[in-house]
Formats: C-alpha cells, sequence, structure tokens
C-alpha cells in the first residue's frame, strides 16, 4: 500500500497521443501503449478506496484497486489474472468503454480535483503485455461436457457467452451471418479506437478453444430458429440492433445519401482488404466528396472521423442540440475537431437537395439523382422535457444550405422484428421491438431460450453485452447441471 496514493504528487498522463495530422492519415489507434514504469507511476496513484466507486460503476464490477496496486508494484501476471477473471475482453473495454460516463467518472480522486486514474489505459496495457507475454492461452475444459448450446450472433454478447460455457466443457457453436465474427466490434466500430487484430486475435484463440464459427449463416434465411432449438440444449439470442432510424425528408432517395452502419461497414471491410463494389464505385466512399454527417451519438462521431481518412474535402456534423447535450462522448469530439471535423450545433435537416434524374419514363419519372446539399433548419433550446432534457426548438425563416456530396444518416438503431422473421411468435418483446429477458438469467419467454446485449437493451455498449453473455452462461450452466442432477436420481 506505501507505493499506492501518489495522486498528490503525480499527474493524470494518458499514454501518448498521435498528432492529428499523422492520425488523419490511417485507421490506426490514436493512442500508444505505456512503457511499464509510467503505467506503474499511472497505477500508483489510485487511493486504493475502501469503496471503490470506480469498481461498482463498471457493468463487469471488475476488481479495479487491487489491479491497479499489483500493476504499481510490477507484479503484471497476476494483475492479468485478476482482471481477466471478471472481463471476458478486458483488452476491447479498455480500448473502447466510455470511461468517463463509467469507472474514470466515478473515481474519487478525480472528483477531488486531481485528474481521474487511467483505469481503462491501464487495463489495456494489462492485457496487451499477456497477450504479448503468451499468458492469453486457448481454453481448454477440464473435461468434456455432451451438452451444446448455440448462439445466434458472433458479437461480444455472444462472444462472451460462447467463452464462458466453453471453459466449462460445454460444446458450442456461434452462428452469424457476417462471413467475419466480432458484430460490431468488427464492422461497426472504426480501427482507429479498436485496431481488428485485437478482436481477430480473440477470436482465433475462441476457435482454438473449441468453439465452432458457423459463419455466412443468416437464422431466418440459411437455417430456421426451429432447427437451432432443436440441435442444442439451450439457446442464446445475441442479434444486436440493426434496423437504422430514418429521416423521411424530400430528397431522401437522393443518390449519396447512406446510412452510417453501410458506410461504416463498406470502411471496415476494406480496411480488412475486402473489395466492396460500393466503396471502389464511390457511393460509399468520402474520398474527395463534402461530406455532413447527421446526428449526434458516437456512431456520428465514427463517420466523421471515418471520412476524413478517407480524404474528404470537408467534413460537418449537425446535431440538433448544443455540445453539452449530446449523446456521444465529449472524448470523441475532442479528438474529431482535432482531426478537423466541424460541428454544426443546433441545426436540424429539412429537407435533401438533389439534381433531378429523368427515368426512361420521361419527365414524369424524374428521380432524385446525386444530392448536393442538406437544406438545414435552425434551432435553439427550448423548456426542459418529462426528463429533464431541454427540446430542440425550431427557428422560423433560419433555414440554409449545407452544400454536401454524400450525407450519412446516424441517427441510432432499432431491433428487427425477430418474432416475425424467425417465425416465432412466442418470443416476447416489448413494446420497443426488443426481446424480453429476465435481468438476470436472461431467460426468454421461451424454453431454454436465453437473449444479452442490444437486442435485450436496445443499442447499448459492449461492457454491458460482455456481462449479459457471462450472466445468461451462468444461468444456462445452473440449469444444465440442476437437469443433470435430476437424470441421475
Ligand atoms: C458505429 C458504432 C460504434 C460503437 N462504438 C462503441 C464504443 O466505442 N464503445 C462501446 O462500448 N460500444 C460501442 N458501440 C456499441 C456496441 O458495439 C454494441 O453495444 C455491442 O456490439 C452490442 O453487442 P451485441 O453482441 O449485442 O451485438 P452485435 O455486436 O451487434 O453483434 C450481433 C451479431 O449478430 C449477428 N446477427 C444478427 N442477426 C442475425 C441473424 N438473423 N442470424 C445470424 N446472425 C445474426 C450480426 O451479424 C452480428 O455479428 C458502437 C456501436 C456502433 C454501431
Ligand atoms: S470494463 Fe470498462 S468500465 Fe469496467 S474498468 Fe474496464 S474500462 Fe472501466
Amino acid at each position: 500500500m506505501s507505493d499506492m496514493l501518489k495522486f498528490v504528487d503525480v499527474g493524470r498522463e494518458m499514454p501518448e497521443k498521435r498528432a492529428a495530422d499523422e492520425r488523419r492519415a490511417d485507421f490506426g489507434e490514436i493512442y500508444g501503449e505505456y512503457a511499464r514504469e509510467k503505467a506503474a507511476e499511472q497505477s500508483a496513484r489510485c487511493s486504493q478506496c475502501g469503496v471503490p466507486y470506480c469498481q461498482s460503476h463498471c457493468p463487469l464490477h471488475n476488481n479495479i484497486p487491487d489491479w491497479l496496486r499489483l500493476t504499481a508494484e510490477g507484479r503484471l501476471r497476476e494483475a492479468y489474472e485478476i482482471s481477466q477473471a471478471t472481463n471476458t475482453f478486458p483488452e476491447i473495454c479498455g480500448r473502447i468503454c466510455p470511461q468517463d460516463r463509467l469507472c474514470e467518472g466515478n473515481c474519487v480522486i478525480e472528483q477531488s480535483g486531481h485528474g481521474t486514474v487511467t483505469i481503462g489505459s491501464v487495463e489495456k496495457y494489462i492485457t496487451d503485455t499477456a497477450w504479448d507475454e503468451g499468458w492469453v492461452q486457448p481454453i481448454k475444459p477440464y473435461a468434456e461436457r455432451r451438452e451444446s448450446v448455440g448462439i445466434i450472433g458472433a458479437g461480444p454478447g455472444g462472444l462472451a457467452a460462447a467463452d464462458h460455457l466453453r471453459r466449462e466443457g460445454i460444446q458450442v457453436t456461434v452462428y452469424d451471418r457476417y462471413d467475419r465474427a466480432g458484430g460490431l466490434m468488427t464492422y461497426g466500430i472504426p480501427g482507429f479506437k479498436l485496431e481488428k487484430d485485437v478482436v481477430m486475435k480473440r477470436i482465433d484463440q475462441l476457435e482454438q478453444g473449441g468453439v465452432t464459427m458457423q459463419l455466412n449463416c443468416e437464422v431466418g434465411r440459411d437455417i430456421s430458429f426451429n432447427e437451432i432449438r432443436e440441435a442444442h440444449d439451450a439457446v442464446i439470442v445475441a442479434t444486436g440492433v440493426y434496423k437504422s432510424r430514418d429521416l423521411t425528408l424530400h430528397g431522401s432517395g437522393s443518390d449519396g445519401v447512406v446510412k452510417a452502419l453501410d458506410y461504416l461497414t463498406a470502411s471496415n471491410k476494406t480496411g480488412f482488404g475486402d473489395v466492396i463494389p460500393e466503396f471502389e464505385s464511390g457511393a460509399l466512399n468520402a474520398e474527395g466528396r463534402r461530406v455532413v454527417v447527421i446526428g449526434g451519438g458516437d456512431t456520428a462521431m465514427d463517420c466523421v472521423r471515418t471520412a476524413i481518412r478517407q480524404g474528404a474535402t470537408s467534413v460537418k456534423c449537425l446535431y440538433r442540440r448544443d455540445r453539452a447535450n449530446m449523446p456521444g462522448s465529449q472524448r470523441e469530439v475532442q479528438n474529431a475537431e482535432e482531426e478537423g471535423v466541424q460541428f454544426e450545433w443546433l441545426t436540424a435537416p429539412k429537407a435533401f437537395a438533389s439534381d433531378l434524374r429523368v427515368t426512361d419514363a420521361g419527365d414524369t419519372g424524374a428521380v432524385a439523382g446525386p444530392v448536393r446539399g442538406v437544406v438545414v433548419e435552425r434551432m435553439r433550446l427550448g423548456a426542459p422535457d418529462a426528463s429533464g432534457r431541454q427540446m430542440p426548438e425550431l427557428i422560423e425563416g433560419s433555414d440554409y444550405m449545407e452544400e454536401a456530396d454524400l450525407v450519412v444518416k446516424a441517427l441510432g438503431f432499432e431491433p428487427e422484428d425477430l418474432p416475425t422473421l424467425w417465425d416465432q411468435p412466442e418470443l416476447e418483446v416489448t413494446r420497443w421491438g426488443t426481446v424480453k429477458a429476465d435481468f438476470r438469467t436472461h431467460a426468454t419467454a421461451m424454453d431454454a431460450v436465453y437473449a444479452v446485449g442490444d437486442i435485450v437493451r436496445g443499442a447499448s455498449l459492449v461492457v454491458w453485452a460482455i456481462r449479459d453473455g457471462r450472466e445468461a452462461a451462468e444461468a444456462i450452466l445452473a440449469k444444465l447441471s440442476s437437469q443433470a442432477t435430476i437424470a441421475a436420481e
């Protein structure tokens, strides 16, 4: 303990951040890694609180003070063992958790004005070191079990459950409609926040540990939900939320008005070396274009920063509230501004302006052609709504034209209608379309069917999906064990 409590003498220091000009030119992560001494020094700033608020505000209740102390003492292998005991992918959470809203936002020394302990960066450092040292090994269950679990969706929720179940010797098959596993960690989140080899390394290890990945396999199209249910003792639904919220404004159908996830997926696939026709044709590529992104969440931040890296001539972000009231992380806004993104606060799109294209049917068949810009209305913040948030109000007559050749709509996501898509009316959903599941066990209304992650919570975070996946796996293990006991009696 004597090595700790250094926060009065030692200031908060993040790992080195690459200069904006340099990082604009590639999709590499923007933060470097601590040197060993720096990680120890920063960890030693922890005050080792008796009641650690960082831990209670981490969705995984990571034992943060203990692994900080061990890192400060140079006992990295033990730090890694403790960190990985509660988190399936600590190096991923260390990179992309919004720490300012979770662990670090509740650090006591932050609240005393000394600057939070850099918990996320230390967590990343510990696990990156563990990979380099060969401490992260494929799963080797003590004994194989005959029971099997089918998991639909290879995002963090599904993969965390797969890892947990496989450790107990359960036979696990993960089905995913994409050609690579990882869900939004692979095809949503850009490489400058989470480099793809970090995710792929985990997936390789899960496969080496005996998890079967059935990729390019869409449930409801390539295989039915009932077939999966019949093939396994339990099923976990971990399909995420993919239906984009849309804008139905005049000119919405113009060429060059695209959905955020289509745009980000094309960029991420291109990063893997895939040839994507829509990227090659320019339909989903910002190079040489004036780009306008609509939205103020983290997806919008990822889009604007992707457009900068693709070589857009200008990138503007329209958001209907102000900076203080945007849902996206302030850290990401700052990164975006440093990289050259312009924010147009208190603005909303009214229509998309485009050239008309005449179809074969002549004048009567004229449809919207390439987009030329967004007609924008200015807003002001009015009275608070029921949640206490100030409502944006239109300023009449304030319209202006924001010129653009590519407009990206980043307005959030909703669940697909699984009961209809899978012909499973008994799969109960909420009025928002998310799957209804028990808060602790994640059991749905259907026997032996569980649901985790965004499909239950709505668009959320990787760390919550990991927690759900681990908890559902625990509940399934308990149920399978009790069934085995009853059968043996
Ligand atoms: C652009 C973007 C940036 C984000 N940035 C962050 C961030 O910085 N930090 C953070 O914590 N969170 C971030 N998030 C949120 C985070 O990615 C999600 O909360 C998390 O991935 C949810 O995990 P999941 O396992 O529930 O679903 P997903 O990751 O969405 O995975 C679901 C998987 O199910 C598959 N699937 C869906 N339907 C079927 C079907 N019928 N058959 C077979 N497979 C199917 C999909 O192909 C997908 O692979 C971001 C999200 C987006 C969109
Ligand atoms: S998992 Fe996320 S919230 Fe928990 S300690 Fe790590 S960075 Fe913080």
